[in-house]
């Protein structure tokens, strides 16, 4: 049973894998059998003390002598509710008084292996004679449904890792590859052709998949449209699943939707790992070609995991290196035609205790699949309105900030009540701060977030579209929404290879913009020759390398000083 992909850190207790035997013997003495198990595997397991991985035993159910799992076994019922259970069960002349607690384990890896530790006291049941043969949680046949999925009749999550566990001990010697499927966007297969059609997918890709498993494979669905599948290595195994996808693929022949399927492969080093964690990583490989359309299939290498580790390790260290102070804003000037320093952007930068810099593409995006981001957008902002405070009667007084709003936030603060809140705590008048939103948030029709724009915009705050033109809706959202500034980036234009278009569909969208009421930013700039045919284009604002790169705010207050030096002189000449 892995944690390893889980973006959500669970808050159960952890142990570094050199403390749990030492743990285990210190409860022998409570308990008449005290162990570890894996229940989704159904396995008893164990730290190994010499490389400080997990070693696989027995099935659990060993221990009382019966020839099937439980069917509602208590650790796994700890395990799903990540709570411990308490409960007591019957067998064999036996009343078995079990505790399961839900733990993770730090293996030497640096793996995050969540597990189960059962601690059991074992009876005769007439001991107690009023309990026996009336307890509901007694054990009883497993039966198919439980390992099993209805729909498909391949295997459920639980049964494949049982029997994907039993195979790989059956035939030690093969080379064994896990194999996670999955259909795009199945939702929407369901609401354009009905669920029946969705069903009758499921099912083909089922019987697909199980008979491309074979004898001595297996296919389980781990609920929606997630597959798996274990099968033994084999040379062509990205054709023989391309045939298998196209046959699934098929079924659905519409001019207006195309199914589209992606696998992920992870072929088995070592059998010293959870099946999940197997699929995991087949799912993980899986995801790196998620919005890929050309792209069917992809293997797992270690690099994916490295990547996992790491997004782990920034999110679960992220609140601790907030608070420390690791997070700092660096400013961007933004200048007018006459050459004045008339604002900054905020950019938020992370300052490792050793004094490394860690540019916002490295972590960004990985605060945004969580729900992190929303805490770092507030923290930044706040940093920006505390600077503008800083500046009140000051000779930065007629400078504003620009911030960055993510488009996750939308989902998961009240944008603009944080940012009133924020600027009212100190008070600083709203005019002073621009709003910088990039065009998939406004884009997202779900949200009302055309709304939340006009009610900034009526306070007085100035709310900039950032990146425009690199969405694919640039055009059609100008229609509904009136932001105060467009701000186009240079790279989008850096990209096309043919720059006499480029500076045509520049000129139009700065047209544009004026003619629909709205200022023109652009940042990127990096030359004089850029910004040369920009103001020719009748742009106003500009940004970029060409004039400063990001930098602390002392060195940006240092460089509006010297800008208005200069500014004076010009004028005395
Ligand atoms: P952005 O908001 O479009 O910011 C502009 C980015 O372009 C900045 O990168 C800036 O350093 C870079 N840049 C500026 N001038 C030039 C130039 O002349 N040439 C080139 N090649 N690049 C230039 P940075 O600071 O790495 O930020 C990248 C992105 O990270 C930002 O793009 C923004 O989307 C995001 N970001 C930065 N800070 C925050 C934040 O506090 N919150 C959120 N949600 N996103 C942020
Ligand atoms: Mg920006
Ligand atoms: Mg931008």
């Amino acid at each position: 049973m892995s944690d390893n992909s889980a973006v959500k850190p669970v808050k159960i207790k952890e142990y570094n894998w050199k403390d749990v035997n030492p743990l285990i013997v210190g409860m022998e003495s409570l308990f008449d059998l005290v162990r570890l198990v894996d229940p989704q595997e159904c396995r008893e397991i164990s730290v190994n003390n010499d490389n400080g991985m997990i070693s696989y035993g027995n099935k659990c159910y060993s221990v009382w002598n019966a020839d099937h799992r439980c069917s509602n076994c208590t650790s796994l019922l700890a395990c799903r509710t990540l709570k411990k259970k308490d409960r007591l069960e019957f067998f064999d002349g036996n009343k078995y008084q079990i505790q399961s607690v839900p733990l993770i384990i730090n293996l030497a890896d640096g793996t995050r292996y969540s597990c189960n530790m059962e601690m059991i006291n074992i009876a005769p049941v007439s001991d107690d004679p009023q309990n026996m043969g009336n307890d509901k949680d007694s054990i009883e046949t497993a039966g198919y449904l439980s390992t099993h999925d209805t729909l498909t009749g391949v295997l459920n999550g639980d049964g494949f890792c049982q029997t994907a566990r039993e195979l790989m001990s059956f035939y030690p010697d093969e080379n064994w590859l896990i194999i996670s499927v999955d259909i795009q966007n199945f939702k929407l297969v369901n609401s354009l052709f009905g669920i029946e059609k969705g069903d009758e997918i499921l099912v083909e890709a089922g019987a697909v998949f199980s008979e491309l498993s074979g004898r001595k494979g297996c296919t389980g669905r781990f609920g929606g449209d997630r597959f798996a599948i274990l099968i033994p290595y084999r040379a062509d195994i990205e054709e023989i699943l391309i045939e298998g996808i196209k046959k699934i693929k098929s079924l659905i022949d519409g001019a207006t939707y195309r199914l589209t399927l992606h696998a992920g492969i992870y072929q088995v080093n070592t059998q010293d790992l959870a099946i999940s964690i197997m699929f995991d990583r087949a799912h993980m490989a899986l995801q790196t070609i998620r919005t890929n359309r050309e792209k069917v299939i992809a293997w797992f290498d270690e690099s994916m995991l490295q990547n996992a580790l790491h997004e782990q390790e920034v999110i679960s260290n992220f609140e601790d290196n907030l608070r420390s102070g690791q997070f700092v804003i660096y400013l961007q000037p933004q200048i007018n035609l006459d050459n004045r320093i008339i604002g900054a952007e905020c950019l938020v930068r992370w300052i490792l205790p050793d004094g490394q810099m860690v540019p916002p593409y490295e972590f960004i995006g990985i605060l945004e699949k969580s729900d992190l981001i929303a805490s770092l957008d507030r923290y930044v902002w706040e940093l920006a309105i505390e600077q503008l405070d800083s500046w009140k009667d000051s000779e930065f007084a007629d400078l504003y900030l620009s911030i960055n709003v993510s488009p996750l936030d939308f989902y998961h603060i009240n944008i603009a009540s944080t940012i009133i809140d924020l600027c009212d705590k100190y008070n600083v008048p709203y005019e002073k701060l621009h709003v910088e939103i990039t065009e998939t948030a406004v884009a997202d029709e779900t949200l009302d977030n055309n709304e939340i724009i006009e009610y900034m915009q009526n306070k007085g705050f100035t709310i900039e579209i950032d990146d425009f033109g690199k969405g694919s809706s640039s055009l059609s959202l100008l229609k509904d929404l009136r932001s105060d500034v467009l701000k186009i980036d240079m790279g989008f234009l850096r990209k096309t290879r043919n720059n006499e278009r480029g500076t045509i569909i520049l000129s139009s969208v700065i047209d544009m913009a004026k003619n629909l009421g709205m200022g023109v930013i652009t940042e990127g700039v990096e030359t004089k020759i850029q910004l040369d045919s920009l103001v020719n284009l009748g742009c106003t604002v500009f940004q970029g390398y060409y004039f400063s790169k990001p930098v602390p705010v002392k060195d940006f207050e240092k460089m509006v000083r010297d800008n208005k030096m200069a500014d004076n002189k010009q004028k005395q000449i």
